[in-house]
C-alpha cells in the first residue's frame, strides 16, 4: 500500500509540474504571439508612413525644382522679368491645387507675385526677413528665412506654408551674387490633403514638426503637441534644404492585446485542459496497470510453487523467492533479464539437479529448449539436496513460457508407499485367494460325490445288508430318509462352495486387473461358440426361477477371448437373472461393420437414471439391501467393463426402473489393422495422461 501511496503522490506531482510548466509555455507563447503583433502592427503602419513621407518628399522636391525652373526663367528675362513673371509662374507651378501663390522678391526692383497681387498674403513680417541686411547670406536664410516655414497664418485667414528658394544671378557681375528670393505659399489643409494625411489621420494621431527650423517655438505644422508622443512611430521628410520629423501614434494607442487575444487564450486553456486530461486518464491507466502489477506480484509471492515468467525471448520476467528457492545454488544467474538457456545451463554444471549429473548436456538439451515448444512440457526432477521437483512449463499465447515448480517430494513418497502397498495387497489377496481355492476346489470335488449318495459303496452295501436282513420297512424308510437328507445337505453344500469359488474368483481377476496381470488373447470367434455353452448351462436356471430365455444371435464370427466374453456375458446374464422376477430374459446380437453387439435385455427392477454411472464402478451395489437381497460383490460390472476394454469394446446400458435393463457388450467384428491398433494405443495413453 506504502507503495501505491507513493505511486500517487509521484503522480500528483508530475500532474501539478505539468500544469505548471503548460501555463508558463502558454503565458510565453501568448507573449511572444503578442508582441509578433504589435511588432507587425508597427511595422504595418510604419509601411503605410513611409509611402505617405515619400508622396510628401516627392511632391515638396517637385516644388522645389518648379521654383529653381522659375529662378532660371526670372534671370533669364533679365530686366523685363516682373512682366513675364505670372506667365511663367503659371506655367511651373499654377496647376497645383494647393500652392495658393507663387512670389518673386528681388533685392533690387518691384516684387512680382502670382496671381497678381498675392503677395499681401504674406504674414507680416515674412517679408521684411527676406530683406533685411543679411538676406544674402545663404546660411542665415536657410537658418532663419527657412526654405519651408510654417504653417503661419496668411493674411487671409488660412494655414500656409512657404516654400522659399534663393535665386543667385549667373549672368550678372559679380557672378553668383544673391539676386533675391522666390517663393511658393502652400495652403497647408490642401497640401495635407494632397500627401493623404486625412487618410492616415482617420486611424492615427500625427505630429509633424519643422526640424529645420528648430530655433523658432512655432515649429509644428500639424498635430496636437500635448499629447503625449512617447511612445510614437518617428521618422523624418527630407527635403532639399529642410527636414520634418513625422511623429504618429494609433488614435485608440498602441494595441495591449491583438484581436485574437481572447480565442488565444481559450486555445491555450483548451490545449492545457486537454494536455491535463490526457496525462491524468495516461497516468490512471499507469495506476491501474501499477496495481495490476503489483497484485500479480503479490499472488505470485503468496503461491506456495514456485513460479517464473520467461517472456518470448526467452528471458526472465520475474519470479517469486520459491522459484529461486528451489535453485539456491544458482541464485546469481536467476535475475530479470538472464536467458532461460543461461539458467538451465549453471544449474546442470552446479550439480543442483541430481538427474543431470553425468549427463549435464542431455538435461540442459532437453530442459532448455522447453522454451522454445509450442506444447506444455512436464517432468520430474531429482535435486541433489534429495527433494523431488515437478516441473512444469507451459507456452503462453504472447509466445512467453510461464514455468511451474512444485516440491512434490512427499507427493511421490506418497505415491510409491500407495504402490508399494497396493501390490503387497493384490500379492495377499492373489496368495490368500489361492489358498481359499485350493482347499474350496476339494470341498466341492467331494461335495460332487457326496451328492450321488446313493451310488456311495457304503450307502449300497448298507442298502444291500437291509435288503438280505429282511429289515422292516420302517427301517428302510428312515435310512432312505437319512441318505436323502444328506444328499440335499450336499447339494446347499455345493451351491454355496460354487458360490463362494465364483467370489474368489472374481476377486482374482479383479486383483490381476489392479496389477495390471491380467492377460487377454483376442481372436476371430465364431459367435455360437461363445453363446452355445452360456445357453446350456444357463437355460435350465433362468427356468427354475420361472422366467423364459431367448436366444436370438447371428451365426458370424467376433474378434474376441472366448473365454472373457463368456464371462462378461454369464455376469450380464446372472444380473438379470438376479434382478428379474417375472418376464423373460434375452440374448440376442446386433452387427455393424465393424462392431458386433450383444444385448441382454431383461425384464427386472431396472437401474434409476442417478445411478446408471455408478454401477460400474468397483464394489458399487445400488441398494446394497436389495443386492444383499440378491447377493453379489459388486464387482461384476468392473470386472466385466474392464474385460471388454482389454478387448477392445465398451460395455454400456440402458434402463428403465421398473421396466428392465438392456446392457451391451460391443467387440471388434474382426482384427484391427495396423493403423487402428495404433490409434487404439494412442487414444488409450491420451486417456491415462488425462
Ligand atoms: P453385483 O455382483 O453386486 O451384482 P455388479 O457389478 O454385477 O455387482 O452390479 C452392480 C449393481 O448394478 C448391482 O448391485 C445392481 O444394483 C445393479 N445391476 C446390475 N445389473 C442389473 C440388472 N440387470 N438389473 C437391475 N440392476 C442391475
Amino acid at each position: 500500500m506504502a507503495n501505491i501511496a507513493k505511486f500517487r503522490l509521484g503522480a500528483v506531482i508530475v500532474l501539478i509540474a505539468a500544469l505548471i510548466a503548460l501555463i508558463v509555455v502558454s503565458l510565453k507563447i501568448e507573449e511572444l504571439i503578442e508582441k509578433q503583433y504589435q511588432e507587425d502592427f508597427r511595422a504595418a503602419a510604419y509601411d503605410e508612413l513611409i509611402e505617405r513621407r515619400e508622396e510628401v518628399e516627392a511632391t515638396t522636391f517637385g516644388m522645389f525644382l518648379a521654383l529653381q525652373r522659375l529662378a532660371s526663367h526670372v534671370l533669364d528675362s533679365s530686366s523685363d522679368w516682373g512682366e513675364h513673371f505670372e506667365h511663367f509662374a503659371e506655367r511651373e507651378i499654377g496647376d497645383s491645387s494647393y500652392v495658393t501663390a507663387v512670389i518673386a522678391s528681388p533685392l533690387v526692383g518691384p516684387e512680382a507675385a502670382y496671381p497678381s497681387g498675392a503677395a499681401d498674403l504674406l504674414p507680416a513680417g515674412q517679408e521684411a526677413v527676406l530683406f533685411d541686411s543679411q538676406a544674402s547670406d545663404p546660411e542665415y536664410l536657410a537658418a532663419k528665412a527657412g526654405l519651408l516655414n510654417g504653417p503661419l497664418q496668411a493674411t487671409d485667414g488660412r494655414q500656409v506654408l512657404l516654400l522659399r528658394h534663393r535665386v543667385l544671378s549667373h549672368f550678372m557681375e559679380p557672378e553668383n551674387e544673391f539676386w533675391g528670393v522666390t517663393t511658393v505659399v502652400v495652403d497647408l489643409v490642401r497640401f495635407l490633403e494632397r500627401i493623404g494625411l486625412a487618410e492616415i489621420s482617420r486611424g492615427f494621431d500625427i505630429l509633424i514638426r519643422d526640424e529645420s527650423n528648430s530655433s523658432t517655438t512655432d515649429t509644428i505644422i500639424h498635430g496636437d503637441v500635448s499629447r503625449n508622443w512617447t511612445d510614437a512611430l518617428s521618422f523624418d521628410f527630407e527635403f532639399p534644404n529642410g527636414s520634418w520629423e513625422v511623429l504618429a501614434i494609433p488614435r485608440e494607442g498602441w494595441p495591449l492585446h491583438s484581436p485574437d487575444w481572447l480565442r488565444n487564450r481559450i486555445v491555450m486553456f483548451g490545449v492545457t485542459f486537454f494536455v491535463i486530461l490526457t496525462l491524468s486518464y495516461v497516468l490512471r491507466l499507469s495506476e491501474l496497470r501499477y496495481l495490476a502489477e503489483e497484485r500479480l506480484n503479490n499472488a505470485i509471492r503468496a503461491m506456495e510453487n514456485g513460479l517464473a515468467i520467461f517472456d518470448s525471448q526467452g528471458r526472465l520476467h520475474k519470479c517469486n523467492a520459491n522459484f529461486a528457492g528451489f535453485y539456491s545454488g544458482a541464485l546469481d544467474v536467476i535475475r530479470p533479464g538472464a536467458t532461460a538457456r543461461e539458467i538451465v545451463e549453471t544449474i546442470a554444471r552446479r550439480g543442483i539437479v541430481a538427474d543431470a549429473i553425468g549427463c549435464e548436456d542431455e538435461w540442459i538439451a532437453e530442459h532448455g529448449s522447453a522454451h522454445r515448444r509450442t506444447k506444455n512440457y512436464t517432468c520430474t526432477d531429482k535435486m541433489s539436496n534429495g527433494r523431488i521437483l515437478r516441473v512444469s512449463d507451459h507456452r503462453m499465447e504472447d509466445g512467453g513460457t510461464v514455468c511451474i515448480r512444485s516440491d512434490v517430494t512427499e507427493l511421490e513418497e506418497a505415491v510409491a508407499e500407495a504402490q508399494a502397498a497396493n501390490v503387497t495387497k493384490t500379492q495377499f489377496i492373489n496368495t490368500l485367494s489361492h489358498e481359499l481355492r485350493t482347499p474350496l476346489t476339494v470341498i466341492l470335488g467331494l461335495a460332487g460325490i457326496a451328492k450321488l449318495t446313493d451310488r456311495m459303496p457304503v450307502v449300497r452295501a448298507l442298502k444291500t445288508v437291509l435288503e438280505e436282513t429282511s429289515a422292516p420297512p420302517i427301517v428302510r424308510e428312515k435310512v432312505d430318509e437319512v441318505i436323502d437328507h444328506f444328499s440335499k445337505l450336499v447339494i446347499q453344500q455345493e451351491k454355496s462352495g460354487q458360490h463362494l469359488l465364483s467370489l474368489i474368483n472374481e476377486m482374482l481377476d479383479f486383483a490381476k486387473i489392479e496389477s495390471g496381470t491380467f492377460v487377454v488373447e483376442c481372436a476371430e470367434t465364431p459367435i455360437s461358440e461363445i453363446v452355445e455353452p452360456l445357453e446350456a448351462q444357463l437355460e435350465i436356471e433362468v427356468n427354475r426361477k420361472g422366467l423364459a430365455f431367448e436366444v436370438n444371435c447371428d451365426e458370424g464370427s467376433v474378434y474376441a477371448d472366448a473365454f472373457r466374453t463368456r464371462q462378461i456375458l454369464y455376469n450380464l446374464i446372472g444380473n438379470a437373472l438376479k434382478f428379474t422376477d417375472m418376464g423373460k430374459i434375452v440374448l440376442s446380437t446386433e452387427r455393424t461393420d465393424s462392431h458386433v453387439m450383444f444385448h441382454v435385455r431383461d425384464t427386472g427392477t431396472g437401474i434409476a437414471l442417478d445411478d446408471i454411472d455408478k454401477i460400474f464402478e468397483a464394489f458399487r451395489q445400488v441398494d446394497s439391501s436389495v443386492t444383499r437381497r440378491r447377493g453379489g460383490t459388486g464387482l461384476g460390472l468392473a470386472i466385466s467393463r474392464e474385460l471388454a476394454l482389454a478387448q477392445g469394446g465398451t460395455i454400456s446400458v440402458d434402463s428403465e426402473l421398473g421396466v428392465g435393463s438392456t446392457f451391451t457388450l460391443s467387440l471388434l467384428a474382426a482384427a484391427p489393422t495396423t493403423r487402428a491398433r495404433e490409434d487404439k494405443r494412442d487414444r488409450a495413453d491420451r486417456g491415462q495422461a488425462a
